[in-house]
């Protein structure tokens, strides 16, 4: 039993490793796509039914930026110095040729800066798909789930089309249904954080989820199977850190050092990085119209972030809610460089935490920071008077 539970963890380290690469490699080209795929598709933060891609034999890859090791050549021409750094590195690596294999790239009007993506797309990479999926800022009419239906069913033709599939009824449900088992178990580890959060830290909950982004979602539910499993095994004692969630990763990625800063010091145990990939919190129906079970699912039973303002969902009360659900004692709330719609969340979760006297600390950053000592020092400070304020 005890050989079992160190291969198990063993196991976990090779995965890990595996989700680190696959952070920091390109889409996969053509040849190298699993049966099934014709090509892939690229497509922009935050929310995207990457279930239409995949019934339509389209591997969907989501494109998060460049990191902190791209250099800017061509993307400086094409957008303003206040743009936020995601927007850039993306159109950078568009322009530079390390998305030239992709068959199309979607972004969605989440802002202004985001929104304009696909013009630049279109001029610049004419021979790929470049378009903006409509969804509604405002959920609360009565037509948004008929809104979301149709250009759902626009985005299904478009991908068809590209890929010379017919994304069918059937396949539709077979895609939902692969999605719904990694709903599943994106929601078991992130349980596992509640509950045990020294078993797995904040930075390796990241990698294991932001491997989905390269690979199919079937082998994405093996291998997050195979992790659970590992995390599970581990025999890690509990540290005296404060409980905390996280808040602003919803769109530009913290760079992954900051993460590992944020670990040492405290125990995350939630957050809203890469909601988009778990953005529907319950399965979708398979049964009936497909398409319109996505789109119900999305209106009805969906994360809140702040790029979307559902009236169900304050930014105040889902913060509050974060916190509660997961007993964290604190808050980190974080914004990127120039993203509008993160600071103005960031100036009402501080106000509204202050009024409830929740500790909380601010920090903002870029996903090309490359230096991490001060942050490091301000997370120190932080979590010390947590654990003196409760001593
Ligand atoms: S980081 Fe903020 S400003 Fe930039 S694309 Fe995302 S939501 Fe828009």
């Amino acid at each position: 039993m005890e050989t079992q539970g160190l291969d198990r963890e063993a196991e976990l380290d090779e995965i890990l490793e595996y989700c680190n690469t696959l952070r920091q490699s390109p889409p996969p080209a053509d040849d190298a796509l699993p049966d099934g795929f014709t090509g892939t598709l690229g497509h922009f933060p935050v929310y995207f039914p990457e279930e239409v891609a995949h019934a339509a034999g389209l591997l969907p890859v989501n494109l998060l930026g460049g990191g902190n090791k791209l250099e800017l050549k061509h993307a400086d021409a094409h957008m303003g110095s206040f743009i936020c750094s995601i927007c850039r590195s993306t159109t950078e690596m568009g322009l530079n040729g390390q998305l030239k294999g992709l068959k199309g790239f979607i972004t969605h009007p989440i802002c202004d800066a985001a929104k304009h993506l696909a013009g630049i797309w279109s001029r610049n990479i004419p021979d790929q798909l470049a378009q903006i999926l409509y969804l509604p800022q405002n959920p609360n009419t009565p037509g948004a789930i008929r809104f979301v239906a149709a250009e759902y069913q626009r985005l299904r033709g478009e991908l068809e089309r590209r890929s010379g599939r017919e994304a069918t009824d059937l396949k539709l449900r077979a895609s939902i249904q692969a999605y719904n088992r990694n709903r599943a178990l994106v929601r078991e580890l992130y349980a596992l954080r509640r509950d045990e959060p020294w078993k797995v830290s904040c930075t390796e909950s990241y990698l294991l989820l932001r491997a989905r982004t390269r690979i199919p979602c079937e082998a994405h539910n093996d291998l997050l199977a195979r992790a659970l499993d590992g995390i599970r095994a581990r025999h890690r004692p509990a540290q005296d850190k404060p409980r905390v969630v996280f808040v602003g990763g919803f769109c530009e990625q913290p760079p992954l050092e900051m993460l590992e800063a944020i670990d040492d010091n405290c125990y995350v145990v939630d957050d809203d990085l890469l909601i988009g990939l778990r953005w529907l919190t319950a399965d979708v129906p398979g049964t009936g119209d497909p398409i319109w079970a996505l789109a119900e699912s999305f209106v009805q039973r969906c994360a809140a972030s702040p790029v979307q303002h559902d009236e169900r969902k304050t930014k105040e009360a889902y913060l509050m809610e974060m916190i509660a659900s997961s007993k964290a004692e604190a808050a980190i709330v974080t914004a990127a460089k120039f993203c509008e719609p993160g600071l103005d969340e960031q100036v009402a979760w501080s106000k509204h935490l202050d009024q409830v006297g929740v500790q909380y600390l601010v920090l903002e950053f870029e996903e090309k920071m490359t230096s991490f000592e001060q942050m490091a020092m301000q997370l120190e400070t932080f979590a010390e008077s947590l654990l003196f304020a409760t001593a």
